[in-house]
């Protein structure tokens, strides 16, 4: 088996290029912390690597009109040492400093924790209760999609060949947000979530006028817990009624069982984890709405 080809691209328009002409078994390389380790198992046998790290654009993090620009390539460490992030959506950084070790925070990276599109990566349900938007470039050209669409299974993106995920979009967020990320794994640290969970809420006047929940590592892909959002939607946020969200969004989970947990149990955990979450997120929401009133 010959070593892969490496290139390493000044420029996505030229990572494009060397992607759609080295064909099918050309793969972006990014932290390869993800990578290098289904190589070395024989898992995926590329023959080119088409490294994004020299390309300065990927790198970015950017806050324009109150929406925040996070580049494919930025860091694990970099989301959690960022003061635009840690301000604006520090639920990411909640999610980015739970992940692996030090080490691993130096080389991982945002985009490629998405595009690996494992069930459990932990960024997923943060950047999905964010309604954060997916942009892309290929051999076609540019495209934009919500988070929620980027996922088609197991290791399955709907990156087409060629195709890059260039960065994140992620709108600001108004006053009297809050959000929460939580994840439970077999150890407290260096280990891929059983589950992990999302939730991101509004507070206005008493009433959750905004609610957003997902959640990881309970079906193919990270899923919004959709029927659980709608019931929140528009009412105080009593005891019974997020006991009874928590519990809806367990149903809407899909859980498998593998080495790390059974399925009864994720469920468990996912329900526990959902109410946990919407707790903290609304009680940051309302320390939001006194910061702002003051
Ligand atoms: C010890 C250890 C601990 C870990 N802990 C965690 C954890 O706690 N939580 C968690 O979620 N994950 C964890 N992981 C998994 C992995 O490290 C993360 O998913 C990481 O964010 C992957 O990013 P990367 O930049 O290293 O991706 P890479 O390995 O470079 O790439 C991963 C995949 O995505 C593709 N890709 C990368 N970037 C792009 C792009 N911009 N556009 C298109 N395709 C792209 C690559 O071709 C490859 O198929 C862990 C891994 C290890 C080895």
């Amino acid at each position: 088996m010959n070593p892969p080809r490496y290139l390493a691209p000044p420029t996505i328009a030229e990572a494009v290029r060397h992607l759609a002409e080295e064909g099918e078994g050309a793969y972006p390389l990014a932290g390869g912390t993800d990578l290098v380790v289904r190589m070395r198992a024989g898992l995926v046998q590329p023959t080119a690597l088409v490294d994004l790290q020299r390309i300065p654009e990927l790198a970015v993090i950017a806050v324009q009109d109150g929406r925040v620009w996070l580049g494919a390539t930025v860091t694990l460490a970099k989301v959690v040492a960022s003061p635009e992030l840690r301000r604006l959506t520090p639920v990411l950084a909640e999610a980015a400093a739970q992940m692996g070790a030090v080490q691993l925070r130096n080389l991982a990276t945002v985009g490629g924790n998405l595009a690996s599109a494992v069930p459990s990566a932990d960024l997923a349900p943060p950047l999905l209760v964010l309604d954060a938007t997916a942009r892309i470039t290929g051999p076609a050209g540019e495209r934009a999609l919500p988070l929620e669409q980027f996922f088609a299974g197991p290791h399955r993106s709907v990156l087409r060949p060629g195709e890059i995920l260039t960065g994140l979009e992620i709108p600001a967020s108004d006053g009297g947000t809050g959000a929460a990320f939580l994840k439970f794994g077999r150890r407290s640290a260096q280990v891929l979530a059983v589950v992990n969970a999302a939730a991101r809420v509004r507070l206005h006047r008493g009433v959750l006028d905004e609610v957003r929940i997902a959640l990881g590592a309970v079906a193919p892909t990270p899923i919004r817990a959709r029927s659980a959002e709608i019931l929140l939607r528009g009412a105080p946020p009593d005891r019974e009624r997020l006991d009874e969200a928590a519990r809806l969004a367990a149903q809407e989970a899909r859980p498998i069982s593998d080495m790390r947990a059974t399925a009864g149990f994720r469920r468990e955990i996912a329900q526990v984890l959902v109410r946990r979450a919407l707790e903290q997120a609304i009680r940051r929401a309302e320390l939001e709405g006194l910061r702002h009133a003051l």
